[in-house]
């Protein structure tokens, strides 16, 4: 049927319904509607495409396939025009009168599951073609199909319950969409405003689109691309266009994979970790797509937190083509994509540390704060990223690591615990009273350099079934090794022990002979089973409540060494000195354990035995 004069129909009532929403909403993001409207001209590209492989006989076929949007600030209008494959009189009552499609359906079902007042819904679906009347006073269709023969149309509409249909003579192949803006909508006739949203959205869709004449989307989606034929420079400029950085990347993965789900996933990781720099904490920042328009730059559960300093992209095409982009919000999706995705990484750290170790150690020196994170945090992945802990240790060399899967190799047939020291750095652990016991018996043990590796420790728990063990934990039982000549005896051990438990009094809750300590005269070790001097540490710089407690410990006294066996004398012959010099071996103590919180009494104390001496 052909008409010369216009024909009014009304909107099927569940669009009526959509557009009131629509209309009336105060959604903040009307900028959407360029996105909808930009992501249709591209499928109706796509589709064209696809008829070019079967059909001869295609209107205007030496069009270009592209997109034209174009601007007009002093008629307040905005106009997208694509070449694609249009649509008949027919097509244009069924498509834009009707809610055969699928976004606008999810849309509707989701309000009527109740979220008829969260106006954001608008944002997550994406009404597609009807967002148009967010902004419009009133929206025109222009439109020719790819079928010659059929007459060209325009469809106009204000929105408000009905749209009418006439013939409009000397179009071309495809849609032209002339929007006239509402009063306080007339910012979306600005070049600027419009280039700007083009670049967010639609930077990557494969058709050209230009705005008032000019190209905006000049980079490609390399993610699609096959990786053996990306170039190096390709990959780094492609990491900089999308993650506005402008370092280069450290690490990259590209894969595609087909099961469970259709994903292609371009990643980067950036080459400085700003976090350690001190800078804010990162935000989620790689970007979902569909089909190459973007559905969200940061989504929240895309990834898990600890991966947050990724950058890249994320593009699913597992729905089929008739679906609409605006389902891809479904959280069980989000949910599969993320377990996918981070599975991938994962592999591909493991793999990085296996065959590039070096580049792994640079990338952990930098972003070891994450895995270690995970580990501590993620319990789904905990295991792989536990794999991916490294530490230096008293077998490796200073800057050297190891990982706790190499610690296990060594481990003789007996030993049951991976034991760690936490210390500020490898002089103060390797100077410390608490690995002299180890390094005797041939014991490796772990560094820790950071506050939170303690935290870290604690959560982890256990590699390969055996136990991660504090080296300076009350609880650890070393084995016995044979006596050295010219310890205290026994008695006199018990004599001594006694004394300086007696002397220092609260200060100590326990006194006695070390099997740990070789070259070093004492050693305290944390009597407080829940907190240990780096969480009391943490603590005080916190200001947390129980850092202040009086503090107790078990001191631990070397009846090998000469300053033992010279406080014995002393003790008996001048118990005021002998009294000074236990106090101060104490404090050395606490020193060694970072547990000392006020040394002015001890510089009286030195400076009262310096004046004897
Ligand atoms: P969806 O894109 O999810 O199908 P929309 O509301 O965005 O829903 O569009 C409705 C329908 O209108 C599309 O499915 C398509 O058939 C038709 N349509 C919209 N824009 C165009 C266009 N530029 N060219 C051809 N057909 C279009
Ligand atoms: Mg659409």
């Amino acid at each position: 049927m052909s008409t010369a004069t216009p024909q009014k129909f009304e909107f099927q009532a569940e669009i009526k319904q959509l557009l009131d929403i629509v209309i009336h909403s105060l959604y903040t993001e009307k900028e959407i509607f360029v996105r909808e409207l930009v992501s249709n001209a591209s499928d109706a590209l796509e589709k064209l495409r696809h008829l070019q492989l079967t059909e001869k006989e295609i209107a205007d076929d030496t069009l270009q396939l592209e997109i034209n949007v174009t601007t007009d600030d002093k008629a307040k209008t905005i106009t997208i025009q694509d070449f694609g494959i249009g649509m008949t009189r027919d097509e244009l009552v069924k498509n834009l009168g009707t809610i055969a499609h699928s976004g606008s359906k999810a849309f509707l079902k989701a309000l009527g599951e109740g979220g008829a007042k969260n106006t954001n819904l608008i944002g997550q679906f994406g009404v597609g073609f009807y967002s148009a009347f967010m902004v419009a006073k009133s929206v025109k269709v222009y439109s020719h199909s790819w079928q010659k023969a059929e007459a060209s149309h325009v469809w106009t509409s204000d929105g408000s319950g009905s749209y009418e249909i006439e013939e409009a003579e000397g179009q071309q192949r495809g849609a032209k969409i002339v929007i006239e803006l509402k009063d306080d909508c007339s910012d979306y006739a600005q070049d600027w405003k419009i280039k700007e949203i083009l670049e967010r959205y639609s930077a990557f869709v494969s058709f050209p689109i230009t705005l008032n004449g000019k190209r905006i989307n000049t980079v490609q989606a390399l993610w699609l691309r096959n990786k053996n034929e990306v170039k190096e420079e390709e990959y780094t400029e492609f990491y900089k266009f999308q993650a506005h950085a402008f370092d280069e990347p450290r690490l990259r993965l590209h894969f595609s994979a087909d099961a469970p789900l259709s994903i292609n996933a371009l990643l980067f990781v950036p080459k400085e970790n700003t976090e350690k720099l001190g800078l804010a904490r990162l935000e989620p920042s790689v970007s979902l797509y569909c089909r190459k328009v973007l559905i969200d730059a940061k989504p929240k559960d895309l990834l898990p937190e600890w991966l947050r300093f990724l950058k890249g992209v994320v593009d699913s095409e597992d729905l089929p083509l008739n679906i609409s982009r605006e389902t891809m919000q479904d959280k069980a999706l989000i949910e599969k994509l993320n377990k996918v995705i981070t599975k991938r990484f994962l592999k591909f750290l493991e793999e990085e540390a296996k065959n590039r170790p070096e580049g792994y150690d640079e990338f952990y020196k930098e972003f070891g704060h994450f895995v270690k994170e995970g580990a501590a945090l993620d319990f789904t992945h905990k295991e792989q990223l536990t794999k991916l802990l490294r530490f230096e240790s008293s077998r490796t060399e200073k800057g050297k690591t190891t990982s706790l899967a190499d610690y296990v190799s060594r481990l003789g047939a007996d030993q049951k615990e991976i034991y760690y020291l936490v210390g500020p750095n490898r002089a103060s652990i390797e100077s410390g009273p608490y690995l002299e016991g180890f390094k005797a018996r041939n014991l490796e043990v772990l560094f820790c350099f950071e506050a939170v590796d303690e935290y870290v420790m604690n959560n982890v728990r256990e590699f390969d079934g055996k136990k991660l063990t504090a080296a300076d934990h009350a609880d650890v039982k070393l084995s016995d090794l044979p006596k050295p000549e010219g310890a205290l005896s026994d008695d006199d051990v018990k004599t001594i022990t006694t004394w300086i438990k007696d002397t220092l009094g609260d200060r100590v809750a326990e006194v006695k002979a070390s099997e740990r300590l070789v070259d070093s005269p004492v050693l305290a070790l944390n009597a407080d089973k829940m907190m240990s001097p780096h969480m009391r540490r943490m603590m005080k710089a916190m200001n947390k409540e129980g850092a202040d407690n009086p503090l107790r410990v078990n001191l631990e006294i070397n009846p090998r060494h000469a300053v033992i066996k010279r406080l014995f004398e002393l003790h008996a012959s001048n118990a005021d000195r002998a009294k000074l010099v236990a106090e101060q071996l104490l404090d050395n103590a606490l020193i060694s354990a970072g547990l000392l919180d006020d040394a002015t009494t001890m510089v009286a104390r030195l400076n009262k035995l310096l004046e004897t001496a």
